[in-house]
Order: structure tokens, then C-alpha cells, then sequence
């Protein structure tokens, strides 16, 4: 069987760790492939060679480092069906999904082409009498970049073009759930110009994390995936002096006023519940629906429903399976939880029939009214094609929910009255909100960071915060020495 290497120095590379992993096709429930799991020093092989390209490339003019991203730009806009291709067989995302997630890591790459003008310093003359102050941005190192199953391709991208435009070298660590993608984005890099070193890639599981987590050569750690991991990567990287931004798990509500427009919103439901099988951290997981619109929009909901496909991802679906065996099995226990709690299962999607084969790890879409907010159906972060709706007697009832979740990563409100949008975008404690629009994930110009248990650091992804976190400001006062201005003076230079 393939064996799904690490990638260091330019190169692949076993490393000396004989201990692997399962890579699954979801639509089909086998394993294609192993994923070869990095020890301690197989790690440190890799950040040896990221340090050790790092004086050359920090070193390189920024119009050089700006060549080499608008070449890896060019590479992956025009073979994005091919790594589309690869995140279908290992993660099961639709094809047309798996495209558009690479068209969302594009816009970061195309920002990542402004580097010099992003990382400009500034400058003062004269802040004393032939004195000039002025600041530089520079590169902090080897940056260590861990990331989840969901966007095997997106997420890696969030991070690596800004921090490599900006000096760096790189240690990725992806899901060991589907590695490939970070692979064939190595050898897009290298095409691209890259020089060795620059860009390393290390599979593993627990044991590769905190071996980046622990290395003193790593300067920052930017990681994603569920709340608890993302806890303990901050904590972890913080105690070890490194810089840390760590996204974590999330619960996004969608507040639906009955003055919307419920045919909008049924399809904004439809689209954020369960695209890419719910497995998003921007998906809508929880429809709050003030009365007395609640039975009109279900019935909608459901409606729509009736016209999903599902299968695998080759096959023009509109929903593929679930990543594993174990979490599809997991979802689904929810379903069980929600009767129990005195939920309505209104469409359940444990008896869905797959355009795939048998023993893909399948799950329908499941819609579930009246749920409780003490059932764990409403606290859990559910990561499937599960829909909530709880109904709420009023606006501020629903704001008091989503503003009582422990997590704050996305939200959206309906409503056709600007008023009430206005006042929901300056009341509600979660840092990415839509008005009208279900997935708010900001464009690549902006930064991405949700709130509370779904954020733990200060500066966001993307956009010109990942400039500031991968770079330092250093600040240089100088003066060009003029015989007139010697001479002793003990206090600060005041004209
Ligand atoms: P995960 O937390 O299980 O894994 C993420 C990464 O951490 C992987 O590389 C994994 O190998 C590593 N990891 C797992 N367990 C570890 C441990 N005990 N010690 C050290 N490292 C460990 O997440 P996942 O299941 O791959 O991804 C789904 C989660 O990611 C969801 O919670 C989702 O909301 C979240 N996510 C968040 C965002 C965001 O922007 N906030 C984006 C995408 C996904």
C-alpha cells in the first residue's frame, strides 16, 4: 500500500519512524493509502532544514519572494481541478466544493502577492534635530502550521503564503486524515521556485504536534481544529515562548426575524446546514427562529431537503460522506439524543440512500425542531448534516442564546428591517456575522477569528494581521553624525 511520506528539504522523506496511519476514501469506507506518523526527530530533521534556509530566504529581496508566490499562484489557479481531485478521495467533499475551498486559499495566496507593500515600514525625519526614526518589519523564523481534516487545502492556505511572503520558513503538519493535499502543494511550491527548505511537511498525529509545540527553533505555531486541541495548543506553544494563534470548535447560530424572506432563508439553511456534509466551522448548525415564522420555514426546510442528493463526490451529489466510520457513527448518536431530550426529529437522515457505494460512510441530511438548549444536541459541536431550530418568543430571547453559547465563531441574522440588522451586529458576542448572508467568512483582504472557545491568541488568520504575526517591527532612531551636534547632554534630546 502507498505510503504518504513527509516532505523535507525539497524532497519526500520517509524519516526513521516506522509507525503509520489509515487514509480513508470515505465514499468508498476503505483505506487507499497509510500516512507515515513523524517521531520527535523526524520533526526536528524537518525544522533543522527549515532553519537552515532561512537566513537565504529572509535574506531575498521582496520582489524575488513576490515572484515565486505569483508563481505558485499561477500553478495552483490552473491545476486547482487536480488538487480538487484529492481532496474528493480523501476528505469526500463534493467536486465542486473541493474546487471552490482552493478558490477561497487562492484569494490569500493573490493578497500574499502584495507582500512589499504589506510589510512596508514607516519613517520619521527630523523627530530631533537630525534624528530620523523609522520602522522595518522582519521575519520571526520557522513558523509551525498545524491543521484539521475539513479544508485540507484551505486552511494551510489561510497561513503558509503570507508567512513564507513574508521570510519564512515553514513546518506544515496536516490531518492525518488526508495528507495529500499538503504534498502536492509542496511540490506546486518547489515548481513555483521555492528554493529547499523553504516549505517542509511532516504527517503525524499527537507525537509530531508537540514535538513543533516543544522545539526551541519553532518561533510561532498557527493552529486549527476543535476547541479542546486548540486550548492545549496555545497553552502549550505560549509556555514555550512562541507566538500562538490556535482557532478552535464552533456552534453558529442563524437568527431568523419573521419578517425575513423564508425562501431566502430555507435556502441560506440548506446551503450553510449541510454543504461540504455540515463538516465546516462556519456551517449553520442551529436555525433560532422567532415565532411566529417557526412552522412555515420548517416546512420549507423540509421541502428543500426532499431534492438532496447524496453520494460520492465524483458523481455530481450534492452532499458526500462523513470522514470516518467513527465520527459518521458519532453524528448519528445524536439523532438517538435528540428524541430522547423530547426533540422532533423532523427528517432523519440515518435511512439515506447513497449514490456510492455500501459502505461509504454515509449520512442524510437531518433536520431537528424544538430542541432543547440543555440537550447536548444544542451544546455539542455537532460537525455533521445536523440542523437545529430552537424557537424563540422574540429578537432579544434569540440574542440572549447566541450570546450564552461558549463558542463565537460565526453567526448570521435574517430580517428585511435594516434596523433590527444594525442593532444584532452591535449586540452579538461573535467575531464573523452575516446580515443576509449564512457563511460569513471574510474575503482574503479582511482577517478570519471568531470569538470566546473559538479563538485562543490575538491576531486573527489572513489579511494583514497574519502580516503582523509572522513578522516583528523593529524600530531604528538614527542620526548621521554632524560635528556641530557633539557635545554632552544626560536628558532626553528635546529640539
Ligand atoms: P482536531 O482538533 O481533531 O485536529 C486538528 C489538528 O490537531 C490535526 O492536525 C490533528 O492531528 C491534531 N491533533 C488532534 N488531536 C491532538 C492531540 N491530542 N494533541 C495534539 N494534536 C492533536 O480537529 P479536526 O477534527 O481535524 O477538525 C475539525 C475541528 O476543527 C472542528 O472542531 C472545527 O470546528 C474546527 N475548525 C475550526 C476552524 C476555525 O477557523 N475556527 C476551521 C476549520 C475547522
Amino acid at each position: 500500500m502507498t505510503i504518504v511520506e513527509h516532505w523535507i528539504n525539497g524532497e519526500t522523506a520517509s524519516g526513521s519512524s516506522t509507525r503509520t496511519g489509515p487514509v480513508y476514501n470515505p465514499a468508498k469506507g476503505v483505506v487507499e493509502r497509510e500516512v507515515r506518523f513523524a517521531s520527535t526527530a523526524d520533526v526536528d530533521l524537518a525544522v533543522q532544514a527549515a532553519k537552515a534556509a532561512f537566513p537565504a530566504w529572509s535574506g531575498a529581496s521582496w520582489s524575488k519572494r513576490q515572484q515565486v508566490i505569483f508563481a505558485f499562484r499561477e500553478i495552483l489557479n490552473a491545476r486547482k481541478d487536480e488538487l480538487g481531485a484529492i481532496l474528493t478521495n480523501e476528505h469526500g467533499k463534493v467536486s465542486s466544493d473541493a474546487v471552490g475551498e482552493i478558490g477561497r486559499g487562492l484569494e490569500v495566496v493573490e493578497f500574499a502577492t502584495a507582500i512589499p507593500h504589506l510589510a512596508k515600514g514607516e519613517y520619521s525625519e527630523n523627530v530631533s534635530t537630525g534624528v530620523d526614526v523609522y520602522s522595518i518589519r522582519q521575519a520571526l523564523g520557522v513558523v509551525g502550521i498545524i491543521s484539521p481534516f475539513n479544508f485540507p487545502a484551505m486552511v494551510p492556505l489561510w497561513f503558509f503564503p503570507i508567512a513564507i511572503a513574508a521570510g519564512n520558513t515553514v513546518v506544515l503538519k496536516p490531518s492525518e486524515k488526508d495528507p495529500s493535499a499538503s504534498l502536492w502543494m509542496a511540490a506546486a511550491l518547489k515548481e513555483a521556485g521555492l528554493p529547499d527548505g523553504v516549505f517542509n511537511v511532516v504527517n503525524g498525529d499527537k507525537e509530531s504536534v508537540d514535538a513543533l509545540l516543544e522545539h526551541p527553533d519553532v518561533a510561532s505555531i498557527s493552529f486549527v481544529g476543535s476547541t479542546p486541541i486548540a486550548k492545549y495548543i496555545y497553552e502549550t506553544a505560549s509556555r514555550n515562548g512562541k507566538r500562538v494563534q490556535a482557532l478552535g470548535g464552533a456552534k453558529n447560530h442563524m437568527l431568523v426575524l419573521p419578517d425575513a424572506d423564508l425562501d431566502l432563508v430555507a435556502d441560506s439553511a440548506i446551503n450553510a446546514g449541510f454543504g461540504s456534509a455540515g463538516e465546516r466551522c462556519m456551517a449553520i448548525s442551529v436555525v433560532v427562529v422567532v415565532e411566529p415564522a417557526a412552522d412555515e420555514l420548517i416546512s420549507k426546510i423540509q421541502d428543500r431537503m426532499g431534492g438532496l442528493t447524496v453520494g460520492d463526490g465524483l458523481r455530481g451529489c450534492d452532499m458526500g460522506p462523513l470522514i470516518t466510520r467513527e465520527h459518521r457513527d458519532k453524528v448519528a448518536s445524536y439523532i438517538d439524543i435528540a428524541t430522547a431530550d423530547g426533540a422532533t426529529v423532523v427528517v432523519d437522515g440515518r435511512g439515506v440512500e447513497a449514490n456510492g457505494e455500501a459502505n461509504g460512510f454515509w449520512l442524510g441530511p437531518t433536520l431537528i425542531d424544538r430542541v432543547a438548549t440543555s440537550s447536548k444536541v444544542y451544546t455539542d459541536e455537532i460537525f455533521g448534516p445536523v440542523l437545529s431550530v430552537v424557537r424563540v418568543a422574540s429578537y432579544d430571547e434569540g440574542l440572549a442564546l447566541i450570546n450564552a453559547s461558549r463558542y463565537g465563531n460565526g453567526t448570521a441574522i435574517f430580517t428585511n428591517d435594516g434596523g433590527a440588522a444594525r442593532r444584532f451586529q452591535n449586540e452579538v458576542q461573535v467575531g464573523m456575522v452575516g446580515v443576509n448572508v449564512p457563511i460569513p467568512v471574510p474575503v482574503g483582504y479582511f482577517s478570519f477569528g471568531g470569538w470566546k472557545d473559538s479563538f485562543f491568541g490575538n491576531a486573527k488568520a489572513y489579511g494583514q494581521a497574519a502580516v503582523d504575526f509572522y513578522t516583528r517591527e523593529k524600530v531604528i532612531t538614527s542620526r548621521w553624525l554632524d560635528p556641530s551636534h557633539g557635545g554632552i547632554n544626560l536628558g532626553f534630546p528635546q529640539n
